[in-house]
């Protein structure tokens, strides 16, 4: 499921394709080519905005290096048993959940907040 099923031109209407059907597949996989292609395109628009704002190359591997170690030492400290920090619905006071969508949601009130683009 993507992060930007908000979008209104990604409908998010992946399915599981059963019964190892390959037609479905390459129905699936065709979907996902088209959201990489999209998200690959709206990377380099966004990266060209930042380059006419001043931004230098090395800038941007900076940032990716810095934040690849980052994931890896969060995805790290995961595994070895921390407890990732459950943000809370500011009316119920529940953790919110999240199922792989951008917005995260109270299963109690239903309120949605996006807490992080990036998870
Ligand atoms: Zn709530």
């Amino acid at each position: 499921m993507s992060k930007f099923s908000l979008l209104s031109n990604n409908s998010n209407q992946y399915t599981q394709a059963s019964s190892g059907n390959v037609h479905e597949y390459g129905e699936e996989i065709a979907q996902l080519k088209g959201e990489v292609e999209r998200l690959d395109l709206v990377t380099e628009a966004m990266w060209n905005l930042l380059k006419d704002k001043g931004f230098a190359e090395e800038d941007l591997i900076k940032a990716i290096t810095d934040l690849d170690a980052a994931k890896k030492q969060k995805k790290k400290a995961l595994e070895d048993g921390e407890k990732q920090e459950a943000q809370l619905c500011p009316y119920c006071h529940v953790p919110l959940q999240n199922n792989g969508q951008l917005a995260d949601r109270c299963i109690y009130c239903g309120h949605e907040i996006i807490t992080s683009p990036f998870k």
